[in-house]
């Protein structure tokens, strides 16, 4: 079976910095942008752009969100694992560090490398003052597992 083609970043480059530059967990809407949106989606957008990749359950973004280290017992509100899970338990406690993106295996390459190439600076700069928190997940770690994967 033909693999689906990455999303070209051109198309979505103005939504996609909407979604990451909104203060909630962003994997899910990445997921949908990599292969389009479906017909539910709740952004406001005008672009005819069809399909989407569902969630695996897979639990990568539970597990490396550095929010969830920092407050585990949010963790105990649902048994779920999914972007759906994430979004209702860190919801605007997101701390926008795009983590959940890179080891998402649903999310388009070209997205991650967007996100690598354009982002990482202002998140570091966000997330500075929290590098070094023995509780913080390795961002060098999971940097190189999304670069990997390409
Ligand atoms: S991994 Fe980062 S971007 Fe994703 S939900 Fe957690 S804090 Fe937000
Ligand atoms: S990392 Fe797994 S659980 Fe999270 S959105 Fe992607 S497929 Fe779903």
């Amino acid at each position: 079976m033909p693999m689906p083609e990455q999303r070209d970043i051109k198309e979505i480059e103005v939504i996609l910095n909407e979604v990451l530059n909104t203060r909630c967990p962003p994997v899910g809407r990445c997921r949908l942008l990599s292969s389009g949106f479906g017909t539910a989606h709740a952004l406001n957008i005008a672009e005819n752009i069809s399909g989407h990749k569902e969630c695996l359950g897979c639990g990568n973004c539970v597990d490396i969100c550095p929010f969830l280290s920092r407050e585990p017992a949010r963790r105990d509100k649902t048994e779920q694992r999914t972007s759906m899970a994430l979004e209702s338990i860190v919801g605007e406690d997101c701390d926008l560090c795009d983590a959940c993106i890179l080891v998402c295996p649903q999310v388009d390459t070209t997205i991650k490398s967007y996100v690598v190439n354009h982002r990482m600076v202002e998140v570091m700069s966000r997330i500075e003052g929290k590098i070094g928190d023995e509780a913080e997940p390795d961002l060098d770690l999971f940097l190189e597992e999304a670069l990997d994967s390409e």
